[in-house]
Formats: C-alpha cells, structure tokens, sequence
C-alpha cells in the first residue's frame, strides 16, 4: 500500500453543534474519505459506536456535552478508546491546548479552519492509525499459521471471563492438539509439519465461525478455541465439526499409531464465570480432558462442563 493510498479512503466523523462549520470541513473532505457527522455529543458517541469512524473531528465547544466530554466518553469504551481524535477549536491558549491533549486529543485545529490544513492533519492522523492498528495486529497473530497468538489468547481470555462473569453467561473451551505430530515431523520433514499446522489452523478456523470465537495458537502443535457466551452442549458441536474438518483434509500420516491420517484430540469445557474464580481452572480443566483424550486413543474429544 502507498502512502497516499494509506491515507486515503478512511471514515471521519466530524462532530459540530453549527451546520455551515459541518459544511465546511465536509466539503473539505469529502472527495477522499467517507464523512459522517453529528451536532451533539451525545449522537457523536452513538455514531462512534456503531460506524466505527477511523478520525474523529470534535469541536471543542458545544452545549450540553462539550467536546472534552465526548472525548473522555470515547476514551472509556474498548471499542472506540483507540479512534485518534482532532479537536477544532475556536479558542487559541496554551491553557486550551493542553486541556484538549490532556483530554486525550492527538492534534488540534484553530478556527477558522483551511481545508488545505485540515486535509494534511486528517492524513496524518490517517497514517499514524494505520500503522499502529498494523503493528497491534502483528503482536497479536502466530507468524506461522496467522491466527491469533499466546498473548492475544491471554487478553482475550481476561477480558471475556470478566465480560461472561458480569453477564453470568457460560464460557467454553476447547484445548486442541495434533496426534503423534512427532512422528509426523520426523517423517516428513519440518517444512510439511508447518504446513500441517496451516492447514490444521485453517479447520478450527472454520469449525468455530463466530465473531466472537478466538482460535489461538496456545505453543508449538497444542491450539485454543475460546467460544464467548458458548454452553458446553455448543463447544461440543464445534469439536464434531473440528474433527470433521480434520478428517476432510485427510493429510497422510503412515506413522500414526492412530489414523494413517493426520488427527487431533481435544478436551472441551465450559464453565460460567465468576470473580472469585481464576480464568486459568478453564484452562486446566480443558488440559486435564485432552490428556485424558489422548489416553482414550486419541482422535476423539472428551468434555466435562461446570463442576458443581
Ligand atoms: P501426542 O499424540 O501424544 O500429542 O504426540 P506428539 O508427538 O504430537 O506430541 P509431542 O509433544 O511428543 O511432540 C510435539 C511435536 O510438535 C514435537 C515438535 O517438534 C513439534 N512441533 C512443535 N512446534 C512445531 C512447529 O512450529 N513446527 C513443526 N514442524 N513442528 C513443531
Ligand atoms: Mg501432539
Ligand atoms: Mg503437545
């Protein structure tokens, strides 16, 4: 991607209590972005919500909310803590300054605005997103097989367990490790035992197709699936359909003690959170089944739900 190209494109919300202000910055950008706008704080919030703006151009000063509310609002939701801000503001003190940076603003503008400025500082702003929305998404993907990695695993599963715990919905897991995938390697080479865990990757991937689920690449040839708001009767049914996949891709495996096929096992757990208890017994527990899969005969998966 070019650096024009990356700067072009985006969607900006712009946030103003005066139409021909509105208009003004509009016509601006209009040409090389998708614009929204809003005349209140309270709308701007809804709209940040919803359309996911990657820029928002808030004016410092309306009635009710003014712009140092809205930006703080925006400030506490995960999902729009990380949109860059640009304050346009009428007031010029270093006082005015600070207080919009300190509000959490990443640049401002004085009024009365130059659609050239604002054309540059929007582009800009447009750039430094970009690149580190690319960056967060590399520290959080496994190199090899692109879904996500240990740490993004250990964030999510934090932020889910308190999320589930708050909503007293389940939670389900499903620990997931190839078979004999030693012998695998020591057969065929490690380049083909990569391409194994592509492949491998790319069926849990299609076995657990909800937005909400994370499949993660837990450390060497052993995956997670972690299913948000999932009951163990669910998990269970994507383990089926994992086991499924699996077998479709019927990658040669002759010296499996189990398939001449390559397959895994998986133990599967669900459980409703709860404060008092630590989101690492999910863990554990779906641990202690794939262990217990493995001794079964592996290629199967076991489950067990809530102890009581
Ligand atoms: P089991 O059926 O009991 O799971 O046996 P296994 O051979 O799969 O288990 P073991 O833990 O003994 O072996 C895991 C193997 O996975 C050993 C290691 O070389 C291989 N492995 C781990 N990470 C990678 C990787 O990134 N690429 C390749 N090619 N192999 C890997
Ligand atoms: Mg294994
Ligand atoms: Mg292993």
């Amino acid at each position: 991607m070019s650096w024009n190209d990356m700067a072009h494109h985006g969607r900006i919300l712009i946030v103003d209590d005066a139409m021909e202000n509105i208009q003004i910055l509009h016509q601006a950008l209009e040409d090389d972005h998708d614009v929204l706008f809003a005349m209140n704080g309270e709308k701007a919030l809804q709209l940040a919500q919803h359309q996911l703006p990657d820029l928002i151009l808030l004016d410092a000063m309306m009635p009710d909310m003014d712009g140092y509310a809205v930006c703080r609002a925006l400030r506490t939701s995960p999902v729009t803590r990380d949109i860059p801000i640009i304050f346009v503001t009428a007031l010029k003190t270093p006082e005015d300054e600070t207080r919009a940076l300190d509000a959490g603003a990443a640049d401002f503008i004085t009024k009365p605005v130059n659609a050239a400025v604002v054309r540059a500082r929007v582009r800009t702003q447009l750039i430094v997103k970009r690149q580190s929305d690319a960056l967060r998404e590399l520290t959080l993907t496994d190199g090899l097989t692109g879904v996500s990695n240990r740490r993004a695993f250990d964030e999510t599963l934090a932020n889910e367990w308190r999320r589930c715990a708050r909503a007293q919905v389940p939670m389900a897991l499903i620990m997931v490790d190839i078979d004999q995938f030693k012998n695998f390697n020591d057969a065929y080479g490690h380049q083909a035992g990569d391409g194994c865990l592509q492949q491998i990757a790319g069926a849990m991937r299609r076995a657990a197709g909800r937005p909400q689920d994370l499949v993660a690449r837990y450390g060497g040839e052993e995956f997670a699936i972690l299913l948000p708001q999932e009951d163990l009767h669910g998990a269970e049914g994507v383990a089926r359909k994992l086991l499924d996949e699996v077998s479709l891709l019927s990658i040669p495996h002759a010296h499996s003690i189990v398939t001449p096929w390559v397959s895994v096992s998986m133990g599967v757990t669900s459980v409703t959170p709860s404060d008092r208890v630590e989101s690492s017994t999910l863990v554990q527990r779906a641990d202690a089944l794939l262990y217990q899969a493995k001794a079964a005969g592996r290629n199967r998966y076991l489950s067990a739900g809530e102890a009581p």
